[in-house]
C-alpha cells in the first residue's frame, strides 16, 4: 500500500456481502472508499449462506406480518434487477453472478396448508406465493404423495461465491487483504486512522473520514478497538449445517414446513465437480443440531430427510456437517433485529454494520451511505495484496463425508 493513499471518505473492514455491496455503493456515489479484509472474500457467513433472496414469506409464517417481512419485501425485485444487468440507481450490476434457481418452494407436512395461505395473503408479502395445482406437481414434486401441499415462491437462490466475484470484480483495485487490523483511532478534525499489518508483516495506515465495520463475527474485536462494547452490540448464533451428496439426488430449493413457525428443513442445491448434486441442509435441523457431534448430526439429518422429503431422496447419499455462526447486530433494547443494524461509534465516525440477512445487503449499504458525511472523492489506488474468493462449503477443505 502507498504509505498514505490520501484521506479516504470511507474504509470498510470485512469482505463479505455487506462490505462488498457497501463498497460498490459508495464508489457508485463518487466517494473514495477502500475495503480491507483478513481472509479471502466471502469467507465466513457469505459463502456459507444458502443464497436465498428472501422476500419475507418465511417471516410471515408466524401469523401477523412482522417488521422483517415489510423490510425484506422489496428485496427479490431489487436483486432481480441487478441480476438482469438493469440495477436501480447506485446498485451494482450482478449479471455475472449465477442464479441457481429462479424460484424456490415451500412444501408441507400434512395439516399446514391454511397457515401458508394466510401468510401468503399478508399485505406485507409482495412476492407471489402460489400453490401448485395437481398438474404442476412435476419434477421432484411429482414424487410427493397426496397430502403434501407445495407452494411456488418467487425468491431466487444464488451461488454465493459467484455473487462475491460479481461484486468484487469491478472494484478489485479498491480491495486489499491484510493480516490484521491493529488500531482504529480518532485523529481529530473528524478523521479516523486505521493501523493494519500487511501479509508480509509490515505495518501500514489508512486515514479516512469514516470507518465501516462489516466483518460479521469479526466485528466484535473491531468494535472494541473503536471503543465500543461488543457484547452490547452484537450476538452470534451457531448453526450445525449438513451437506448431502448423491448421484441420484434431484436439485431442490426451498423449505419444508413443520409444526413450528420456522422451517423444519431448508434445502438448497449445487452440482459438484463430479456432477453429483449436493444438498445444503439448514433450517430447524441446523439449529437443533448445535449440541450434537458430527455423527449425531448426520443421524439427525437422515431422520429429517426421511420425515421431510422421503419422496425426493434416491440412491446412496453421503453426509458431512459444517459448523458456522450467524453474526447479527443487536437493537438498543438488546433484542434480535429483523432488519440491517448500523450502530454509530466514536461520535459517528465509525459505523458497525450487520445486514442480518444476505438478502438485505442493499438495504444495509443504503443505510450506511445515509449515515456517512458527504464524500469528496479522489484518493489514489493502493497496492495491497488482492484476496481470492473463498470456496463454497462443499468444496471447503477438511469436510468429513460419511455414508
Ligand atoms: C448457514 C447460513 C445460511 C444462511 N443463509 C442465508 C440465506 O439463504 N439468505 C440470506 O439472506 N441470508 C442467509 N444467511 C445470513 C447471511 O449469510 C449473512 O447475513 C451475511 O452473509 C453476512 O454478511 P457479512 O458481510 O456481514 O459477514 P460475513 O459474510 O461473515 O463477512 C465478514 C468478512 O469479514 C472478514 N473479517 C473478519 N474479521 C476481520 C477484520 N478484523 N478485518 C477485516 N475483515 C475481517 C471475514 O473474514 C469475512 O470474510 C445465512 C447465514 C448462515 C450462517
Amino acid at each position: 500500500m502507498n504509505a498514505t493513499p490520501g484521506m479516504l471518505d470511507a474504509v470498510i473492514l470485512g469482505g463479505g456481502v455487506a462490505g462488498l455491496w457497501t463498497l460498490r455503493r459508495l464508489l457508485a456515489e463518487g466517494r473514495s472508499a477502500a475495503l480491507l479484509t483478513t481472509t479471502d472474500l466471502g469467507a465466513g457467513q457469505t459463502v456459507a449462506s444458502q443464497g436465498i433472496i428472501h422476500g419475507g414469506i418465511k417471516y410471515a409464517l408466524g401469523g401477523a406480518a412482522t417488521a422483517a417481512s415489510r423490510a425484506i419485501a422489496a428485496m427479490p425485485d431489487r436483486w432481480r434487477a441487478c441480476l438482469a444487468g438493469r440495477p436501480g440507481p447506485m446498485d451494482p450490476d450482478l449479471s455475472a453472478a449465477s442464479v441457481l434457481a429462479g424460484e424456490q418452494h415451500l412444501w408441507t407436512t400434512p395439516g399446514l396448508v391454511s397457515r401458508v395461505a394466510a401468510a401468503a395473503a399478508s399485505k406485507a408479502i409482495r412476492t407471489p406465493v402460489e400453490r401448485l395445482g395437481a398438474e404442476e406437481m412435476r419434477g421432484v414434486f411429482g414424487r410427493a404423495p397426496a397430502g403434501v401441499a407445495v407452494y411456488r415462491v418467487a425468491e431466487p437462490v444464488l451461488d454465493a461465491a459467484s455473487l462475491v466475484r460479481a461484486l468484487a470484480g469491478p472494484a478489485m483495485d479498491r480491495i486489499g487483504k491484510v493480516r490484521s487490523v491493529e488500531a482504529i483511532e480518532p485523529m481529530g478534525a473528524g478523521a479516523v486512522r486505521v493501523d493494519v499489518r500487511r501479509g508480509d508483516g509490515a505495518r501500514a495506515e489508512l486515514q479516512s473520514r469514516a470507518v465501516v465495520l462489516c466483518a460479521g463475527g469479526g466485528n466484535g474485536p473491531l468494535v472494541e478497538l473503536a471503543g465500543g462494547r461488543a457484547s452490547d452490540l452484537m450476538q452470534q448464533r451457531p448453526l450445525h449445517m449438513v451437506l448431502a451428496r448423491g448421484a441420484e439426488l434431484p436439485p431442490l430449493f426451498g423449505h419444508c414446513l413443520g409444526a413450528s413457525t420456522t422451517p423444519r428443513l431448508t434445502v438448497t442445491s449445487w452440482a459438484d465437480a463430479a456432477g453429483r448434486v449436493v444438498w445444503y441442509l439448514g433450517g430447524g435441523l441446523a439449529e437443533r443440531g448445535v449440541g450434537l457431534e458430527a455423527a449425531g448430526q448426520r443421524a439427525a439429518a437422515r431422520a429429517e430427510l426421511n420425515a421431510s422429503v422421503p419422496w425426493a431422496v434416491r440412491g446412496a447419499v453421503e453426509l458431512a456437517t459444517l459448523r458456522i455462526d450467524r453474526a447479527e447486530g443487536l437493537r438498543a433494547d438488546g433484542s434480535r433485529p429483523d432488519e440491517p443494524v448500523v450502530t454509530p461509534l466514536m461520535g459517528g465516525r465509525v459505523l458497525a454494520a450487520w445486514p442480518t440477512k444476505l438478502a438485505q445487503a442493499p438495504l444495509l449499504a443504503e443505510r450506511v451511505s445515509a449515515a456517512l458525511p458527504a464524500g469528496s472523492g479522489g484518493a489514489e489506488a493502493f497496492d495491497l495484496e488482492r484476496p481470492g474468493v473463498a470456496p463454497l462449503p462443499f468444496d471447503a477443505p477438511g469436510l468429513e463425508w460419511a455414508a
